[in-house]
């Protein structure tokens, strides 16, 4: 059984799982994937790339 089958909310910097946490959740400015931060990678300003897309930003 594994994990990653289902729709998990994990950070997209650090990838951690953020089910729970007070983490960020926005859209991808360029394909509109929604993405999540944790509170430590927003903190940190930490760049996150879409999986999907390969955008990176701040
Ligand atoms: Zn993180
Ligand atoms: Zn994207």
């Amino acid at each position: 059984m594994s994990a990653e089958q289902r729709v998990k909310r994990k950070c997209t910097s650090c990838g951690i799982n953020i089910a729970g946490m007070s983490a960020a959740s926005f859209s991808c400015p360029d394909c509109g994937q929604q993405l999540h931060r944790c509170k430590r990678c927003r903190k940190q300003s930490n760049l996150y790339e879409c999986p999907d897309c390969g955008f990176t930003g701040p």
